[in-house]
């Protein structure tokens, strides 16, 4: 299970265009830095640099760790409120 990068749109590179949108004149312009170029979506966890595999219900994509991490945290929470 992988995400698709959110900046390049899984390509691995940003592509410019003379005119944009839906311009299909279009060039590799770099390889995307959001994802190196693999054109997989990375953890967005700060310092995390793994392959995101899921959302949290904040949006955020996350890999497995940051996932679990980030369920175990909030399950702490609902924890707290009761
Ligand atoms: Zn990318
Ligand atoms: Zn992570």
């Amino acid at each position: 299970m992988r995400l698709t990068c959110s900046t390049c749109n899984g390509e691995g590179a940003i592509f410019k265009s003379r005119y944009g949108g839906n311009d299909p004149d279009v060039w590799r312009d770099r390889e995307c830095e959001a994802c190196n170029g693999s054109g997989n979506q990375v953890c967005e966890a700060r310092s995390c640099s793994e392959t995101a595999v899921a959302f949290n219900d904040d949006g955020e994509a996350l890999c497995e760790d940051c996932l679990l991490e980030w369920t175990i945290s909030e399950f702490d929470l609902e924890e707290d409120d009761a």
